[in-house]
């Protein structure tokens, strides 16, 4: 680490949005490090044990990074404090926080149950408060909520047609984040020695893009980074970071083994979608733990009855106890996931859970002058997604050079405009990758796999077909 504290974020083309998200990421891995440097115990990381002092310098380091990124995603230029009582938790000092991890441990694992149901009561109170959303949503429910089974399940539908009456800051609509996702500043533009690229740019460009910056940390959409990683090896991308974090996808398994052996770096891990982000880290026994703290997660069967330990789930609810702005209170991830039933061996006390996925696949396309265009799902997915009128899609390669996708408008949007705001946009971004690829609209809406009944949002349809034929 000599003289480099640069991060590079290969990330979508909205600077402040991610550096919040990666900030709150930040401030789960400095906690998560806090937490094991105060409670004695070495994680270990690809079957080696770090030294003694690696969680205490990890945490100052990741407290560092989130600091910097906090001021950058938060500093408001010419703003009176208005949005400040919305966001006392992001801006919690980190002492603070520490010393209430170091209580909660003196009080032992009743204390933490106790925190969570004192913490989960009082965002219940605030959206209640703050949101007519959630108050009418509440309604019946009684006055004070400890127990998360007791409210009713939200989902992404749900919360993206009635975004602006979810959200608890009434300046917070649904129109100006768009206006705000819309504004590309910043891209490629060295802020507090983070510098973001965008996830848009084609891999070659990217490649290069890197080799100059060469950056110390490297944070990134899970399937950029694997990108990443395979031009390292192939020997086109020459960087030396200490530390990578894929982030907002989940890998194939192995996967992380090969990105940290070909960067010879360290590599964390955070599990959950872009704005859910729930961060986990991964132990030598290959389990997930949770900051159960401040994250609830609820494995659950198809009627939202709880999936006992030791079986894969339906689908996962998760409550954000951190978030205020926009409160995540049951919200249906969509992952099927399973709980560890007994103690973890690795001595962690938080839980430990594994991730079955829903997983998006990359897209390879045939591209001008026979070369392949490869296409990261969460690229492609943020090209569609952030079309204004979007509420759901899925998409996927039906043929060599053709995608389909299946698209649902927003009710007050007209479904014509948002497709073809969905081609203008995806045929620039897949041009701007090399594909030459032809659109293909479906008839039908979204909706999941009959056979699984999972829902998958980015896959190669081709690749399936196959492996069924192979099946039978
Ligand atoms: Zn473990």
């Amino acid at each position: 680490m000599t003289g480099r504290p640069i991060t590079a974020m290969v990330v979508g083309d909205r600077p402040k949005a991610v550096a919040k998200l990666v900030c709150g990421i930040e401030v789960f891995d400095a906690l998560t490090h806090a937490y094991c440097a105060l409670a004695g115990t070495r994680l270990q990381v690809l079957g080696r044990e770090g030294p003694p002092w690696w969680h205490t310098a990890s945490a100052v380091a990741n407290a560092i990074v989130a600091l910097r990124l906090g001021m950058y995603a938060w500093r408001q230029p010419r703003r009176a404090g208005k949005r400040r009582e919305a966001q006392t938790h992001t801006r919690e000092s980190f002492v603070g926080l520490l010393l209430d991890i170091r209580n909660a441990k003196k009080q032992g694992p009743a204390a933490i149950g106790d925190r969570r149901r004192t913490r989960l009561a009082e965002l219940v109170t605030f959206a209640r408060n703050r949101s007519p959303y959630y108050r009418e949503l509440y309604r019946s429910r009684p006055d004070r909520v400890e127990d998360p089974t007791l409210l009713p399940v939200t989902s992404k539908q749900a919360l993206m047609a009635n975004f602006d009456a979810a959200v608890t800051d009434r300046e917070v609509t649904l129109q100006k984040v768009r206006a705000f996702i819309a504004d590309p500043d910043l891209i490629g533009e060295p802020f507090l020695g983070v510098r973001v690229f965008s996830v848009f740019t084609p891999l070659p460009d990217l490649v290069a893009q890197l080799n100059d910056f060469r950056p110390a940390l490297l944070f990134g959409y899970a399937t950029a980074i694997a990108a990443l990683a395979a031009e390292q090896e192939a020997g086109r991308l020459r960087i030396d970071p200490v530390l990578v974090v894929p982030t907002a996808e989940r890998l194939p398994p192995g996967e992380h083994e090969k990105i940290a052996e070909v960067f010879s770096a360290r590599v964390g891990e955070v599990y959950g979608s872009t704005g859910i982000g729930v961060a986990t880290f991964r132990c030598a026994h290959g389990w997930l733990h949770v900051n159960s703290d401040w994250v609830i997660l609820e494995p659950v069967e198809r009627d939202f009855s709880p999936t006992p330990p030791g079986r894969p789930s339906h689908t996962v609810l998760v409550t954000n106890l951190a978030n205020r702005v926009q409160p995540i209170i049951r919200y249906d991830l969509g992952d099927s996931l399973t709980t560890r039933p007994d103690p973890c061996p690795c001595g962690t006390p938080l839980p430990a859970i594994r991730v079955e996925g829903r997983r998006d696949d990359a897209l390879r396309f045939p591209g001008a002058g026979g070369r392949e265009a490869r296409v990261l799902p969460l690229a492609l997915g943020t090209a569609i997604e952030e079309t204004p009128g979007v509420l759901q899609f899925q998409a996927y390669q039906s043929q060599d050079d053709e995608l389909t996708i299946r698209l649902a408008a927003e009710p007050d949007a007209e479904p014509e405009a948002v497709w073809r705001d969905v081609g203008g946009h995806v045929t620039e971004f897949l041009a701007a990758q090399g594909g030459d690829v032809r659109l293909r609209r479906a008839s039908e809406p979204p909706h999941r796999d009959p056979r699984t009944q999972k829902f998958r949002s980015i896959w190669d349809a081709r690749a399936r077909q196959a492996s069924e034929g192979r099946e039978r």
